[in-house]
């Protein structure tokens, strides 16, 4: 963990898709552990609620990703708050269920716009100002899906190993700028995004009980688990760790 010391600024630390699930966790653990987070969503009023909540330490700033200017806003919003830019969470994302061969490349580009294009935007727009500051550290959400094959999660599936690939390039490039990036891929977690899926299913609560059933600790994760692995690759513990991606899965993908 980062703690802080004496006449030592806080370290700052901006979230994306902090309005929600991982994210709010993420925030959360990071404040506590003493950041400064600049926290990052669409909804205002949910933003502007988990900041006031975290207190002096947190600012929430609305913006949609998928707007060309908003990586840019976002890091300029975060250096501005914090002095400083030491670590990016690239957590926001969207989820997608469908028939592969069906499809339309509309809708494949739009979720590559959110999972993909707006993580890579904002590695750029940090990588950037870290490169400038000295280093950082970037961790990018990607999912197990990144990794195995599921039925109908194709289109999320390539969004999310992209991701997966970028870290791994980014960690070579970036390495002589001190700037460490890793991923962490979750297994299923209880956020909204899982509740509507397991809404989706034919039987929820069953659907619920099966994701549980196929892992080796006999639950789905919580937000909280993801949490803290983030707390973990940020901090100075993990600073010979680049490149790789860590499973919070509750040993799902160990089968
Ligand atoms: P969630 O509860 O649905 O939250 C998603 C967050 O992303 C929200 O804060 C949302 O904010 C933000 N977001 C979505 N589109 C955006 C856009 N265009 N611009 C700005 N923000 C946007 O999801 P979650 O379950 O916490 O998932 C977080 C991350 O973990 C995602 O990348 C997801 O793919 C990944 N993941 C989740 C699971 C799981 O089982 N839950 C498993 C593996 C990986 P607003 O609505 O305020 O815009």
């Amino acid at each position: 963990m980062t703690a802080p010391r004496e006449n030592v600024p806080p370290p700052t630390a901006i979230v994306t898709g902090a309005t929600s699930g991982i994210g709010d966790a993420t925030a959360r653990a990071l404040y506590e552990a003493g950041y400064n987070v600049l926290l990052t969503g669409r909804s205002l009023p949910t933003g502007e609620a988990l900041a006031a909540d975290l207190g002096p330490r947190a600012r929430f700033v609305a913006a949609d990703l998928t707007s060309s200017d908003s990586a840019q806003h976002i890091v300029r919003a975060a250096y501005a708050f914090g002095g400083g830019l030491d670590v990016l969470v690239n957590n926001a994302g969207i989820d997608h269920t469908g028939d592969l061969l069906t499809t339309p490349m509309e809708t494949v580009r739009a979720v590559f716009e959110t999972n993909t294009f707006a993580s890579l935007a904002m590695l750029q727009a940090a990588g950037a100002l870290m490169k400038k500051l000295g280093g950082g550290s970037i961790i990018n959400i990607t999912s197990r899906l990144a990794s195995i094959g599921v039925p109908s999660m194709s289109i999320y599936a390539a969004s999310k190993g992209a991701v997966l690939a970028l870290t791994r390039s980014a960690a070579v490039e970036l390495a002589p700028h001190n700037i460490r990036v890793n991923a962490i891929a979750p297994g299923m977690t209880r956020t909204p995004l899982f509740e509507a899926w397991t809404a989706e299913q034919d039987d929820p609560a069953e659907a619920a009980q099966r994701a549980a059933a196929g892992i080796p600790l006999g639950r789905v994760a919580e937000a909280r688990d993801v949490a803290g692995a983030v707390v973990y690759l940020a901090s100075d513990a993990a600073a010979y760790l680049t490149g790789i991606s860590l499973p919070v899965d509750g040993g799902y993908t160990a089968t």
